[in-house]
């Protein structure tokens, strides 16, 4: 940390701005750092910002004002200091932003952290004579019985735990006075989950094989040396790429530094934190973003004063200020979730490898199909290649077959090959699990009217509403549009011609059970896994053998582990293989890859082995191809020619503007005007304006620009000059998309 020498502080303040401005501080405040928060005036407001450095020295001093306030707080990090103005200078957006996302919850800096405690407020319960006995019913004797042996009063949470009297009641005895509430300071910014004593007491060691403990050793000497060396440990599903981890994260407690896991949706993985635990024996502090704003405060003020040990979260845990990072672990790093797609777009993994760098720590990406850029820069060296070929607990690898519905079609109306029903009959026999996957949510994708041929739309979006039937429901997966299903066209009012077309894996679930109505079966999506809870208890029962079938969408293509599962049965191989985007075909592999993963982990002899079936009308395409002979390298050397001849990243570089309006008229001349002024750059190349493929989103038109550039061309200072020449109009929205993963 650099200490201020100088009275005057250039502080970057939260908001839309890209330059710090100049500050005075008190005489008698001394010792100050570089990411000291403060309060400074602005105008008539109050805004919170961080001294990035001494003053600038270009104003006369008596012109400064002063701060208002310093707060009690460590000190913002040098190297999330300069992660903010990286990730703003990549992605063309405010400095002042991304702070603001750094410094958030801003509650936790301006105000003190409080608790709302109860106390009894009768002072001389329970024999004084100022008590009513008579309104002491036996459910308030408890809660005052309770109180009375903690002076100190207790949190709600407790008392309602502890007692086991609605909050109701509670409530009410409040009201009527015979107890008070009170605010206190929260004794430790730690969370109550974490016991430290235990920290190093692990649990449930493996015996590791030698794979995994090379990579293990090469990864701890770079945690020992801090040395920001960055690694792909690539193992395929199964090989032991967590277990694997987990020991490094032991290093790193063991060297009292803190780590932090990005995995590419946290609110949907008890498994995975019931697994941390078993192994650590306390809890990480999990962020996401459903927790409350207490759990938030709590968190990013312990990541901040070093006590949190280990801090796991989604994407935007990525900008949580970690005093003493030691180690970052992106798991499944090739998920598209990594990358945030509104407000401030940036790549989580991308910005990650940046952060390591700049606080001297090693980077672990991990995952079983890397995306095209990681395996690339393996390949250029830039990242250090760990792989673990093997599944871990010595399972043979699962038999893939493809069924072409060409041959074997299912029956008309279904969707289900007479041989995938077949596979499916002989596991029920065997007592052994099956998995059919569909990465489509609901019922059906598109309700058409079979008199007129009219699909319905979304009323705010150029999209079909996707039928789900057991609410009877008809919505909008963009927008959340709803309406009741109906029996007679909008359009030509005719009745009962309305037509589901196509499945969704609701309309699967209804298939499977017609074939085996004694199967128990479960459909797995994020309509009917609602909470954390929901999905913890059906993830259990599949381990407990209480499920037969699994019907999900992507939601449990990855990470799971269920010991029993043998078959996996691939709905539609041929979804997503076409498409015009850019990763079209890599992203169909890696997830056709991982759900494939799941079949036959422990199948410990041949005899026992996993199978996976894919259906598909298209077993000639290469990726298909490529999946069933398990050739993933060859797969991806043949897509990193393709992108370098294209010119695509990794090779060259993308962009995108996005506009957007809810006037089309306005919209148009708009995107006109800034075609006009397009910068003639030699290597560059401007497509469009072009109506987005969703051209119509919740209530707005869309106008897309792509723009690609040589691998060597400042493209975001291209971007900026240019629609700097326009001036955007206040109702049009203007965004730009670096590194685009969207393409919609
Ligand atoms: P990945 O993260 O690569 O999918 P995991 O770490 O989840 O792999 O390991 C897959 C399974 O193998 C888990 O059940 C895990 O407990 C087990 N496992 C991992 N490493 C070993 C090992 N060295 N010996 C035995 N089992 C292991
Ligand atoms: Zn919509």
């Amino acid at each position: 940390m650099k200490s201020i020498k100088s009275k005057e502080v250039s502080v970057l303040l939260i908001g839309p701005f890209n330059e710090p401005f100049d500050y005075l501080i008190e005489n008698n405040i001394n010792g100050l750092d570089i990411g000291q928060i403060v309060l400074a005036p602005l105008g008539s407001r109050k805004v919170v910002g961080i001294i990035v450095s001494e003053g600038s020295k270009k104003y006369p001093i008596e012109k400064l004002k002063k701060i208002i306030n310093v707060y009690d707080i460590n000190p913002i990090p040098t190297s999330s200091i300069d992660l903010v103005y990286f990730l703003a200078s990549w992605y063309c957006v405010y400095i002042g932003l991304v702070l603001k996302m750094v410094l958030s919850p801003l509650e936790a800096i301006t105000s003190p952290i409080l608790n709302k405690i109860y106390k009894i407020n009768l002072s001389d319960y329970p024999n004084g004579n100022s008590i009513d006995h008579k309104k002491i019913t036996s459910k308030r004797k408890v809660i005052l019985d309770y109180l009375s042996n903690f002076d100190e009063g207790k949190v709600i949470e407790d008392l309602i735990k502890d007692t086991g009297i609605t909050k109701n009641i509670i409530k009410d005895m409040l009201k009527k006075g015979f107890i008070k509430e009170e605010w206190v300071k929260l004794e430790s910014t730690t969370s109550p989950d974490l016991i430290n004593e235990s920290v190093k007491n692990n649990q449930n060691l493996k015996i590791l094989n030698e794979h995994q403990k090379s990579a293990i050793e090469t990864i701890n000497v770079s945690i020992k040396k801090s040395s920001p060396d960055c690694f792909l440990l690539d193992g395929v599903p199964g090989s032991g790429k967590t277990e694997t981890y987990f020991d490094t994260v032991q290093t790193c407690l063991d060297e009292n530094k803190q780590v932090l896991i990005l995995l590419p949706e946290i609110a949907l993985t008890p498994d995975w934190q019931k697994r941390f635990y078993d192994r650590f024996n306390f809890n990480p502090l999990v962020w996401h973003s459903d927790i409350t704003q207490k759990k938030r405060k709590e968190i990013w003020l312990a990541a901040l004063n070093g006590s949190a040990p280990v801090i796991v979260g989604a994407r935007s845990a990525l900008l949580i200020p970690i005093l003493n990072l030691g180690l970052i672990i992106v798991d499944e790093e090739h998920e598209p979730a990594f990358k945030q797609e509104e407000s401030v777009r940036y790549h989580a993994r991308d910005m990650a490898v940046y952060k390591a760098l700049k606080a001297s720590s090693p980077i672990v990406l991990a995952s079983a199909t890397p995306s095209l850029e990681t395996f690339h820069n393996m390949k250029l060296g830039k990242y250090i290649h760990l792989t673990l070929p093997n599944r871990a607990t010595g399972a043979e690898m699962p038999e893939i077959k493809l069924l072409d519905l060409k041959l074997h079609p299912p029956k008309k109306g279904h969707w289900l090959s007479p041989i995938l029903i077949d596979e499916i009959k002989t596991r029920l026999i065997k007592k052994e699990q099956s998995l059919l996957f569909l990465n489509r949510r609901g019922y059906s994708p598109l309700t058409l009217c079979r008199s007129c041929g009219t699909k319905v739309n979304c009323k705010n979006c150029d999209t079909w509403l996707v039928e789900h039937r057991s609410d009877s429901i008809l919505v909008c997966h963009h927008c959340g549009f709803k309406k009741f299903i109906s029996n007679v066209c909008e359009f030509c009012g005719e009745k009962d011609q309305m037509q589901s077309c196509g499945p969704g894996v609701e309309r699967i679930t209804e298939e499977v059970k017609k074939y085996f109505p004694e199967a128990n079966l479960i459909t797995l999506s994020s309509d009917t896994m609602k909470s954390q809870s929901i999905l913890t208890d059906a993830i259990n029962k599949i381990k407990n053998g209480e499920v037969d079938i699994m019907i999900g969408t992507q939601m449990i293509a990855k990470g799971h582990d269920f010991p029993n599962l043998k078959l996996v049965g691939i709905i539609d191989s041929d979804i997503g293989l076409s498409g015009g985007d850019l990763r079209a075909s890599e992203r169909s592999f890696q997830l056709l890859q991982q759900v494939s993963g799941r079949s036959g982990r422990h199948a410990l002899n041949k005899d026992d082995k996993g199978l996976v079936i894919l259906q598909t009308f298209d077993p000639e395409n290469p990726i298909i191809k490529a999946i069933a002979k398990n050739v993933r390298n060859d797969f991806f050397e043949k897509e990193l020619i393709s992108r370098k001849n294209a010119g695509m990243p990794p090779f060259g570089r993308l962009a995108a503007i996005i506009l957007s309006c809810k006037s089309e008229k306005n919209l148009d001349i708009f995107a006109s005007k800034l075609s006009r002024e397009i910068p003639l750059f030699h290597n560059v190349k401007i497509f469009g304006p072009a109506p987005a493929p969703l051209h119509f989103l919740r209530g707005s038109y869309r106008r897309r620009f792509l723009i690609k550039s040589h691998k060597t061309v400042n493209l975001q200072q291209v971007l900026l000059d240019w629609v700097k020449k326009v001036k955007t109009p206040a109702n049009i929205k203007l965004n730009i998309d670096i590194d685009p993963f969207s393409f919609m």
